[in-house]
């Protein structure tokens, strides 16, 4: 599976935090993060992350394209709801593009752990 990680300031902690629990599902996969949720996640659990720029400065975007060209399977998208994202409308050009393409899309921690305990015991079937 080719799975996107993304996390926004405040929730990149949690996406740290279940990297590190599911390190052994996640590493039969191939990874694609945004740039700075990317570096955090590598460094602070040695997986293997193909890096995109930072989320504000297109990062979102080439996710969103990858999501078009029906590149990527999962999409963990920790959003943090209380917060004014400067580029709120590419944000919202990549959830759409999930829906689009019927790509599975995790937005908060207890979703994102369902995903990977899906894809632990291999329950998780591509959708196209
Ligand atoms: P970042 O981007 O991982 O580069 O911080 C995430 C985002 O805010 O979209």
């Amino acid at each position: 599976m080719r799975i996107a990680l993304i996390a926004h300031d405040k929730k990149k902690q949690e996406m740290i935090e279940i990297a590190k629990k599911y390190k052994g599902t996640l590493a039969k996969h191939t990874l694609y993060a945004t740039g700075t949720t990317g570096t955090l996640v590598m460094n602070e659990t040695g997986l293997d992350i193909n890096r995109m720029k930072s989320g504000p400065l297109g990062g979102d975007q080439q996710i969103g394209s990858m999501i078009a060209c029906n590149e990527l399977d999962l999409v963990i998208f920790l959003r943090d709801p209380l917060t004014a994202q400067p580029h709120e409308p590419d944000v919202s050009a990549l959830l759409r593009l999930c829906d689009v393409t019927n790509t599975p899309l995790a937005t908060n921690i207890a979703s994102a752990e369902i995903m990977l305990v899906a894809l632990s015991r291999n329950e998780i079937t591509k959708q196209k």
